[in-house]
Formats: C-alpha cells, sequence, structure tokens
C-alpha cells in the first residue's frame, strides 16, 4: 500500500497530479512500476498479491511527524498533519466533479487490493437525485472500482432534526450535534472517534461542484 502520492508529487514538482500534466504521469507510471511488481510476485509465489490504495487513518499522523524530524518541514509536502490518501487528489485543491474522477479513476485498475473516489458535496446534494445519478454514471464509465458521493448529515441530539446544521440545531437552538461523515471507506457517527490526522484532513476537505 501507499499513501501521500500528492505530496510525493509536490516534492518532486511544487505541484500536485490534479492540475500539473507531468505529475499525474510520474504518479500514473509508479503505480505502474509497482503494480508490475506485485503481479510478478504474484506469479512467482502463487500468493495473491495486490497493489492497495491505503486510506492510512492511523498512519497518517504518524508518516508526517516522523519525515518532518527526519526531512525538516517541507512546504506542500509535510507541513499539514497528514499525508493525503493513497492517490487522491489533495482534499483541499479546488477540482470539478468530472476532473476529479477523470484524474483518479485510471488508478483504480493499478490497485486491485482496494480503492475509493469520492466527491464531496454539500447537504443539499439528497435533494437533487438526477446530479446523484449523473456521477454514479460518470464513475461507471470512467472506471471507478469503488465510488462514493459524500455529503454531510448533522444529527441534532436533543430533538432529533437531521440536516446540515452549523452551530446551533435550527428547530431546538441545541448545541449538542452529532457529525456523520465518511472517513475513508466507512461512515463514522461523530467526528469525536477521529484521530486527530484525519480530523485535520475533514477541516481542509473542500466541497466538489
Ligand atoms: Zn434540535
Amino acid at each position: 500500500g501507499f499513501i501521500g502520492g500528492h505530496n510525493a508529487m509536490m516534492a518532486l514538482y511544487g505541484a500536485g497530479h490534479g492540475h500539473c500534466e507531468k505529475a499525474w504521469n510520474t504518479l500514473h507510471e509508479a503505480l505502474e512500476r509497482m503494480n508490475a511488481v506485485a503481479a510478478e510476485y504474484k506469479k512467482r509465489y502463487s500468493l495473491n498479491y495486490a497493489i492497495l490504495a491505503t486510506p492510512a487513518e492511523g498512519l497518517s499522523g504518524r508518516f508526517t511527524k516522523l519525515d518532518r524530524k527526519r526531512f525538516g518541514i517541507i512546504a506542500g509536502v509535510n507541513d499539514r498533519d497528514y499525508y493525503v490518501n493513497s492517490f487522491h487528489i489533495d482534499v483541499a485543491e479546488p477540482i470539478s466533479i468530472e476532473e476529479k474522477i477523470a484524474k483518479e479513476a485510471p488508478f483504480h485498475a493499478l490497485t486491485l487490493g482496494g480503492h475509493i473516489t469520492y466527491v464531496e458535496l454539500d447537504g443539499e446534494a439528497k435533494k437533487n437525485v438526477r446530479v446523484i445519478l449523473k456521477i454514479v454514471r460518470a464513475m461507471h464509465q470512467a472506471g471507478v472500482g469503488y465510488g462514493s458521493i459524500n455529503h454531510p448529515v448533522d444529527t441534532c441530539k436533543q430533538c432529533g432534526y437531521k440536516g446540515v446544521i452549523y452551530d446551533k440545531c435550527p428547530v431546538c437552538s441545541s448545541d449538542q450535534i452529532a457529525r456523520l461523515r465518511r472517513i475513508t471507506g466507512y461512515l463514522t457517527g461523530t467526528l469525536d472517534g477521529w484521530n486527530s490526522a484525519k480530523q485535520a484532513e475533514e477541516r481542509d476537505r473542500i466541497k466538489h461542484t
């Protein structure tokens, strides 16, 4: 498995693979090489080797800490509390839904151990079924193996109101809000249970349009 494809491209080119073609080609070539090694090992040892697009919940904070100690702080590379998930476009980089799918989908065929591509929508997404259908179709056509559409769901613990809640419940004004978000491949009941690196990543995530 691997994390921080984006961060590695920042180190090499000063730009991520979301908008820099050279960076995209390099990252893609690296994955082709890794996949070829896995394929060779599979044959040689008759074991099911595969490349995993690692979500690295527990690792993303640990690696940046270790790397900062060893290499110092490098802007855009290890200056945040987390490394970006596998081949994902930087969570903080503005990119359209179409572009994100087009840039990430080709990596799915090279990461047969597991992968995910998600887009972050705002809380109004569920009111627009046509858009959801369009995104699912685009993911399917691009070769996304596991696609996900994330949108925030907040629940007031006092009165049960569900929706996007900013500071206080619009119904009962309670500030006891459970925030359901996707860490990576799965959902959690509340952000409180995330580790600090993943909480930092969630704060940086931008919505895609
Ligand atoms: Zn309420």
